[in-house]
């Protein structure tokens, strides 16, 4: 049976100084292996979600378990060694002068040997289907090969859990392809855990399980099939329906009859 590898347990949080809490009673978790996505308007506590589960604050009551150890100050470098973070920004994330050097960095500073090292960084590449790139400049590439890189970057540390902060959201739509693309053949073929904040719904509709957050609450979580049966709720929740719900839903305020009465997987995918 597949294990818990994230879970969250009643968690509140208020910012220091903050007026009020952003976060208020959430509880989910992830399985070893699943895609879950995030999802909510702006100002829903996803990103503050992801700032938890990495360490950068402690809640103020609940508790955090990562791959089974209870997230505390104490054992943040621990569970951060479980954890690789892709953010919204490709060219906020790069520090080398080249993809390989890129990627070498943080084995660099894990002071992994220089031979383990190249064979991390060759395979990291071709994991993301960038090793014809290697001695390339960094912000010569397009949007969706920068997350890609940035991706290796991660990967190349091993990881048991990759979260995406927005990752896709400033890439043109090939780029997100890419991204997703990715994404999706790392769960599948690799069998990471994937965790993705998104307020794209196109996005969060690849993965096994959504969970949708407003004002600080979880407020639903199911599979991609029983959120989008919500239909026009995610809307009154600031959520932009995925362009294929949007027609379905026009054609139906027609007085047009769909094929069958619920999207297919197929069509989700
Ligand atoms: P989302 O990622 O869903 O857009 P966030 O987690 O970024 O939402 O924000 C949740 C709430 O926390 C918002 O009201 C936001 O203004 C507030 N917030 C975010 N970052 C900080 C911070 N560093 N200090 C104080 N309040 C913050």
């Amino acid at each position: 049976m597949a294990r818990e590898i994230i879970s969250l347990n009643s968690i509140t949080f208020r910012y220091p100084g903050g007026d009020h809490d952003v976060l208020k009673n959430v509880s989910f978790s992830v399985q070893e292996g699943e895609w879950v996505a995030i999802v909510g308007h702006n100002g829903s506590g996803k990103s503050t979600l992801a700032k938890l589960m990495n360490g950068l604050y402690f809640p103020d009551k609940g508790s955090i378990q990562i791959v089974g150890i209870s997230l505390e100050k104490d054992t943040v470098w621990e569970t951060r060694k479980h954890i690789g973070m892709v953010f919204q920004n490709p060219d906020n994330q790069f520090v080398g002068t080249t993809v390989q050097d890129d990627v070498a960095f943080g084995l660099e500073n894990h002071g992994v040997p220089h031979e383990e090292m190249v064979k991390r960084v060759n395979r990291a590449l071709k994991q993301v289907k960038m090793d014809d790139f290697l001695n390339q400049e960094p912000h010569h590439l397009s949007g969706g090969q920068k997350q890609r890189v940035a991706m290796a970057s991660v990967l190349a540390l091993r990881p048991d859990i990759i979260i995406l902060d927005e990752a896709t959201s400033m890439l043109d739509p090939t780029g997100r392809q890419e991204v997703i693309g990715l994404v999706r053949s790392l769960k599948e073929e690799q069998e990471m855990t994937v965790l993705s904040i998104t307020h794209d719904l196109e996005e969060a509709a690849k993965a096994d399980r959504m969970i949708v957050m407003n004002q600080g609450e979880v407020y639903r979580t199911g599979t991609p099939r029983e959120i989008f049966e919500l239909g026009d709720e995610l809307v009154q929740l600031g959520l932009d329906l995925p362009f294929y719900l949007k027609m379905g839903n026009a054609l139906k305020a027609q007085g047009v009859q769909l094929s069958g009465q619920h999207l297919t997987e197929e069509e989700l995918v």
